[in-house]
């Protein structure tokens, strides 16, 4: 199926979730995670109207910027190690997994300008996901104030992979409730007003749940 029909049908998903529960379609950004797929197929995302485009490893997302270059928002998603952080730090716009203070002061030595960062929270406590313990969230961010070039845009969560839509819901509202209280400490280099969660199988619940960026690979530029 083409990039463009895959994308209709979720568009057409994201309007209906959104007028039943009374929420602005135009809130939710989807993030292509092209991380399975070639850089043709990455380029189909982009003609369709994508802007936004996620790869989890530093080597996936340099093959396609050679081609692809800056025409989209480039958005890290995967596990970032500290000493990759230069190869890919000019060309994202967004990180999504910002987990340890070590990261962050990486990200602040090798940035020119401020990073939309998000902060990788583990809210389902499977100890195999990465991410920083709910708990913790607050003192880390709190500590950033040392890294001017980490602006905390928002909170991350991968849920596990579970049909239990009552548990899933349940870690996409506590991430919520943990954003709405770091959003209230009124930091200035943490405005967290965003929260990036959901993805092919469970951006729906995630919407409910307040979801303002959902990352969509196979459901979206799988080769199916
Ligand atoms: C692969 C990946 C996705 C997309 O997964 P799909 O199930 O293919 O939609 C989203 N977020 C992260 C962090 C990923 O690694």
């Amino acid at each position: 199926m083409k990039v463009a029909e895959k994308l209709e049908l979720i568009e057409n998903q994201i309007k209906e979730t959104c007028s039943e529960i009374g929420r602005n379609p135009d809130e939710i950004n989807i993030v292509a995670v092209t991380k399975y797929v070639s850089t043709e197929r990455a380029e189909e995302a982009i003609q369709a109207g994508l802007i936004h485009l996620g790869e989890n490893r530093d080597s996936g997302l340099l093959e396609k910027w050679e081609v692809l270059k800056g025409r989209p928002r480039w958005h890290f998603i995967g596990t970032l190690q500290s000493r990759k952080v230069k190869n890919i730090i000019d060309k994202v716009s967004y990180i999504h997994s910002l987990d340890r203070l070590s990261l962050a002061k990486e990200i602040d030595k090798r940035a020119d300008k401020p990073i939309s960062c998000f902060v990788q929270v583990n809210v389902s406590g499977e100890d195999s996901k990465h991410g920083m313990e709910p708990q913790e969230v607050e003192g880390f961010i709190r500590s950033l104030k040392d890294y001017p070039a980490v602006k905390v845009v928002g909170l991350m969560t991968m849920a596990p992979h579970t049909d239990d839509e009552h548990f899933l819901r349940k870690c996409f509202r506590s991430l919520r409730e943990l954003q709405e209280n770091i959003h209230s400490l009124d930091l200035p280099y943490a405005p967290c007003t965003e929260l990036s969660m959901g993805m092919s199988n469970d951006y729906k619940i995630a919407i409910e749940e307040g979801a303002t960026f959902i990352r969509i690979g196979s459901a979206l530029v799988g080769n199916d």
